[in-house]
């Protein structure tokens, strides 16, 4: 392609909102457009890349045995009806009504619709194992998106399903995957990790995410360094130190019951000094279903811990947490807490369950060695009925596994595998006779990767001050030729000779054909990140040489021009 009739729109300026590189490179770049929070347009150069990473991906997923299909983005509610998910999806899930008031959602995820598809003509374990996956847009109406292509709310994904007749097939299936994605990162030249992964409400017991390395990553995984045993913070088996029940302390945290709810003025009278309530996570039921969790700075607790002991623990019927709204923390901060023994002790959290009438429960408890509470006497005011550890796992802890010690890094999930179980097959009839003539519902699997994500995540581990380095198997073009002086004729008519055996030979070339002095010509090379750079300079062409440069090299060299097209291709 002649750059002079490209559609590259570079920008000088970070866009104001781009808070990580890749975004930032993404738009200055000339590879995507805001249209609305969240919604992207795929500019030329950004496309290119997109399709890369798709080849590999779809190379992969068919020499692994999965068959591409292709399903629809919109989807009608009653098949989310019956799997239960249109209730518990929850706001993520965009849903619309057409023209006849008939109720659908733009696909978040494809279980129901594939299940639908499978079981309409699968019916013997004769037809099994299959898997179908497809490269699709998804709609997530993410509360935060943010990062630009990290964290969309429209966005591409590649999604697999897997259906076997027993779990064993299943299992199998899934190892299949699993090293289709270990050769689908390794070819995109990541560097990554496999991490177990937690299974959420699905229940399963088989969940890996794949996450590259990278600071900006919103995701917490723990590596051992001596086992090699990697997990996601929200699953990771860390080896606990139980205290005793009754002297809460390192980062336990005990149930209390108080006999009688007090306000925060109450406390003080008690006190007998002005109490100050330092809140740091809230949890109080808020409806049937919904606890609201409120944290405070840096403080960070584990959801799916908090969630299991709630359930578990006080009986709740916890189905979903979230953040508390303005109003509610205002109005949270105002009403009287359980007995608040440890008001303004440093190093001391509270966790406060306000069930909203009569308050009786609240947890609390010390995250600081040999904080204990103050004011607050074992069997007059609490009785201690269980110790859980609800931080995240973190650097140095002692690995679950082996006793080792961990080592915290940040991730960004590009893949998730998920061995499902029945979940979706037995709640959407999809059976199929076994070898014994009887029903049973399939055993799936579902397998996704962010297709776009990847796009960022290979633009944060590959970029230096100057712009994107793109790894050959990613970049829009794989070389650049920069032709200087287009009044000199050598110059020019060199630059199109090797241009043209280059396209020849199939090599994916543009042609900076624009007017322009070199130094732009270079900011744009390397902003864009084009693995290799030829530069035809005057001089260089008369003495028959071009300057051959990688762009993650800092040294060039110089080669004749009748080797050029050799070299390259
Ligand atoms: P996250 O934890 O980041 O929200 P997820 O666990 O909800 O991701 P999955 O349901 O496992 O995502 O979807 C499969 C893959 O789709 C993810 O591993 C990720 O690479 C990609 N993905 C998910 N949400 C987004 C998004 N909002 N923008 C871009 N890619 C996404
Ligand atoms: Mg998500
Ligand atoms: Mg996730
Ligand atoms: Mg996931």
């Amino acid at each position: 392609m002649r750059l002079s009739t490209m559609f590259v729109p570079t920008r000088k300026e970070d866009p104001a909102e781009a808070e990580v590189v890749s975004h930032q490179l993404l738009v200055r770049g000339g590879f995507i457009r805001m249209l609305a929070r969240g919604i992207y347009d795929f500019l030329p150069l950004g496309w290119r890349s997109v399709r890369k990473i798709e080849q590999i991906v779809r190379e992969e997923m068919d020499r692994a045995g999965a068959q591409e299909v292709h399903l629809p983005a919109v989807q009608p509610a009653e098949l989310w009806q019956e799997s239960g998910r249109w209730t518990h999806y929850g706001a993520e899930l965009l849903r619309f009504r057409d023209r006849k008031g008939a109720e659908f959602c733009f696909g978040p995820t494809h279980e129901e619709v594939v299940t639908d598809m499978i079981r309409g003509d699968v019916k013997s374990y004769k037809q099994l194992p299959l898997n179908v996956y497809q490269i699709q847009t998804k709609f997530r109406d993410e509360t935060r998106p943010r990062f630009g292509l990290m964290r969309g709310r429209e966005f591409i994904m590649k999604d697999a399903y897997s259906f076997d007749v027993d779990e064993e097939g299943a299992l199998q299936s899934y190892d299949v995957m699993f090293e289709a994605y270990h050769r689908i990162f390794k070819r995109l030249g990541l560097e990554y990790r496999a991490v177990e992964a937690d299974t959420g409400n699905i229940g399963g017991s088989r969940s890996h995410e794949f996450q590259v390395l990278a600071e900006t990553g919103e995701d917490e995984i723990v590596s051992c360094t001596e086992c090699g045993y990697a997990a996601n913070v929200e699953k990771a088996e860390i080896r606990l130190e139980v205290a005793e029940a009754g002297e809460p302390s390192g980062s336990e945290l005990a149930t209390l019951r108080t006999p009688k709810a007090r306000t925060i003025e109450e406390v003080s009278a008690y006190l007998k000094r002005p109490a100050q309530l330092i809140v740091k996570t809230l949890v109080y039921m808020a409806d049937e279903k919904a606890l609201i969790v409120l944290t405070r700075g840096d403080h960070q607790v584990n959801e799916l811990k908090l969630k299991a002991y709630l359930n578990g623990e006080l009986g709740r019927d916890v189905q979903e947490l979230r953040m508390a709204s303005d109003a509610e923390v205002e109005a949270l901060t105002k009403a009287p807490v359980g007995f608040a023994g440890p008001v303004g002790v440093e190093g001391v959290e509270i966790i406060a369950d306000l069930a909203v009438e009569p308050m009786v429960d609240f947890i609390v408890g010390a995250n600081l060695k040999d904080k204990h509470h103050v004011n607050v006497n074992h069997g007059r005011d609490f009785e201690v009925s269980a110790f859980v550890d609800l931080r995240q796992a973190g650097a140095g802890d002692i690995c679950g596994r082996c006793g080792g010690t961990l080592e915290a890094h940040r991730g960004i999930e590009v893949g998730h595998v998920f061995f499902l179980g029945d979940k979706y097959s037995k709640a959407m009839n999809a059976n199929v006779l076994d070898e014994n003539g009887e029903h049973r519902p399939m055993q799936m699997g579902c397998y996704g990767i962010g297709v776009t994500r990847i796009l960022a995540a290979v633009i944060e581990q590959n970029h230096d001050d100057d712009g994107i380095i793109f790894p050959m198997a990613v970049a829009p073009y794989q070389v650049v030729i920069c032709p200087l002086h287009l009044k000199n004729e050598l110059v020019v008519s060199e630059a199109e000779r090797i241009y043209n055996e280059l396209q020849a030979a199939g090599v994916e070339v543009i042609l900076d054909d624009r007017d322009l002095r070199a130094g732009n010509k270079f900011k744009d090379a390397d902003l864009i990140g084009i693995p290799v750079r030829l530069t035809l300079g005057g001089r260089g062409v008369e003495n028959g040489e071009a300057e051959l440069k990688m762009r993650h090299q800092s040294e060039n060299e110089m080669v004749p021009l009748s080797e050029v097209v050799d070299r390259i291709k």
